[in-house]
C-alpha cells in the first residue's frame, strides 16, 4: 500500500475536529519560524462564549441546548464566520471552525478575522415555529458579543437565509435595524444576489484553477458530491455548466450513482420537493460508504467534518479533490491522498467563496447599495483565483502542498497585523 512507503510517522488515525486544525497550524507554524510564546497567542481563541438555549417546543416541555459563539482572531478585522445547527455541535468543534475562518479570510485576503457559532440542536427534527425559536433565543444569549464592527454571523450546516432573517430582526430589537450584522440574509431582507450559490462556485473556481495542473479539461471530467446540500449541489450544478459529469452523490438520506451522470439541476429540483436521492428515477443506489470509492476525476466533499479518514481514504479513486466542507479530510487521510497522487484543494481556500460574498454583502449593506450578480460573481472569481494562484506559487516555491502553503499564508498575514497593532512584538 502506497501510504506505507513514508518514512514520516503516522499521525494517529482519528484526530478531532479540533486536533486536525492543530495539526496544521503545528506544521505551519514551524515551519515559519514562529517563537512558541507568539504561536500561543494565535493559536488560542480570544474570546469563547457558551450559553443555554431553553426552548419550549411543541411536545410542551422546555429542551435545553447548547449554544456556542467562538471568536478566534480579530487581528485583521471584525470576527466572521457561520452558526452551525447540528446535534455534533460542541465546544471543541466550534473552535475548530472559528480558527479556520481566521485562516480563510487571511487566505483570500479580506478584512476579517475568524469565528463561528452553533447550537446543538437537529434543525431536521423541529417545526418551522420551533427553528424560528431556538434562532432568536440564541440570538439574545450571544448579539453583545455580535455586531457589524464586532462579530458578523452567517449560514453554516443547519442554517440558511431564513435564520439570518429571524438573528437580523432578534438584533435589531436590540440596536435599531442593522442589516450588515448578518450575511447571507434572503434577497428581500438586504442580502446580497449570489451569496447562496457563492460557496459552490468558489469550488467551481478553483476546480478551474486546479483542472490544467492535474491535466483535466472541465467539458470531459466526471465527479462525485458527498453531501448534496447548499455547497455540493451548487458545486454540482455549476460544474456541470462547463460540461462536466456528475457520476454520483450523497446526502443524509443516501448515495447515488449513475455513470453516464446524473443531472445535478434535475435533481437539486427532486431534493428541493423533498424526495431522497434513491427516489430520482434511473440512478442506481449505493452503500453511502461506497461513494468515496466511485472512480471519478474529481471528488467534492461538501458535508461534515472527518468524512475522508484513515479507515476509507485508501478507496478514494480520483485526481482531484476540492473541499467544500470545512475539515473534510483527517491528517492521516490527507497523507494518505498525498501518497496516492491526488492533488487536493484544501478546505481554507476551496470553500471560501461563501464568506467572499458575506464580504460583499456587509460591503453592500453598509453602503446602503445592492450590486447586480453579475457583479458579485466576477469579483468571486477575481479573488478566488488569485488566492489559488498566490497559494500555488508559495507551494511550487516551498515544495509543499497546497493545504501547508494556504496555512503558512494565512498564518503569516494574521501575524503580520498582530504586530502592526502591537499584539505582539
Ligand atoms: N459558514 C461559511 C464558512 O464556513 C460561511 C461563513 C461566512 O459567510 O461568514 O466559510
Amino acid at each position: 500500500m502506497a501510504a506505507m512507503a513514508s518514512s514520516e510517522p503516522a499521525p494517529r488515525a482519528e484526530l478531532t475536529d479540533y486536533e486536525t486544525v492543530r495539526h496544521w497550524f503545528a506544521i505551519a507554524a514551524d515551519r515559519l519560524g514562529i517563537r512558541d510564546d507568539v504561536a500561543a497567542v494565535l493559536r488560542t481563541p480570544y474570546r469563547e462564549v457558551r450559553v443555554q438555549v431553553p426552548v419550549k417546543l411543541a411536545d410542551g416541555r422546555i429542551h435545553v441546548f447548547s449554544g456556542y459563539r467562538v471568536q478566534h482572531n480579530g487581528a485583521r478585522g471584525p470576527y466572521k464566520g457561520g452558526i452551525r445547527f447540528h446535534p455534533s455541535v460542541d465546544l471543541d468543534e466550534v473552535r475548530a471552525l472559528a480558527e479556520l475562518m481566521t485562516w480563510k479570510t487571511a487566505i483570500v485576503g479580506i478584512p476579517y478575522g475568524g469565528a463561528k457559532g452553533g447550537v446543538d440542536v437537529d434543525p431536521s427534527r423541529l417545526s418551522p415555529r420551533e427553528l424560528q425559536t431556538v434562532s432568536r433565543s440564541f440570538l439574545n444569549k450571544v448579539e453583545k458579543v455580535l455586531g457589524p464592527t464586532r462579530d458578523i454571523p452567517a449560514p453554516d450546516v443547519g442554517t440558511n437565509a431564513q435564520v439570518m432573517a429571524w438573528l437580523m430582526d432578534e438584533y435589531g430589537k436590540h440596536h435599531g435595524h442593522t442589516p450588515a450584522c448578518v450575511t447571507g440574509k434572503p434577497i428581500a431582507l438586504e442580502g446580497s444576489y449570489g451569496r447562496e450559490a457563492a460557496t459552490g462556485r468558489g469550488v467551481v473556481f478553483m476546480f478551474r484553477e486546479a483542472a490544467p495542473l492535474v491535466d483535466l479539461i472541465p467539458a470531459e471530467t466526471s465527479f462525485a458530491v458527498q453531501g448534496f446540500g447548499n455547497v455540493g449541489s451548487w458545486a454540482a450544478r455549476l460544474m456541470q455548466q462547463l460540461g462536466a459529469r456528475m457520476v454520483a452523490a450523497s446526502d443524509a438520506s443516501g448515495a447515488i450513482h449513475h455513470e453516464a451522470g446524473i443531472d445535478a439541476e434535475r435533481l437539486a429540483a427532486h431534493v428541493a420537493e423533498g424526495a431522497t436521492l434513491a427516489e430520482l428515477p434511473g440512478v442506481e443506489p449505493i452503500p453511502p460508504e461506497d461513494l468515496l470509492g466511485v472512480e471519478c476525476d474529481v471528488l467534492i466533499p461538501a458535508a461534515l467534518g472527518g468524512m475522508i479518514n484513515a479507515d476509507n481514504a485508501d478507496r478514494v479513486r480520483c485526481k482531484l479533490v476540492v473541499e467544500g466542507a470545512n475539515s473534510p479530510t483527517t491528517p492521516a487521510a490527507d497523507r494518505i491522498l498525498g501518497d496516492k497522487g491526488v492533488f487536493v484543494v484544501p478546505d481554507v481556500m476551496a470553500n471560501a467563496g461563501g464568506v467572499v460574498v458575506s464580504y460583499f454583502e456587509w460591503v453592500q449593506n453598509l453602503q446602503h447599495f445592492r450590486w447586480d450578480e453579475r457583479e458579485v460573481n466576477d469579483r468571486l472569481g477575481r479573488i478566488m483565483r488569485k488566492a489559488f494562484r498566490e497559494v500555488h506559487a508559495r507551494s511550487h516555491s516551498t515544495g509543499t502542498a497546497l493545504r501547508e502553503a494556504a496555512f503558512e499564508l494565512g498564518i503569516e498575514r494574521v501575524l503580520e497585523a498582530a504586530i502592526l497593532r502591537g499584539y505582539i512584538e
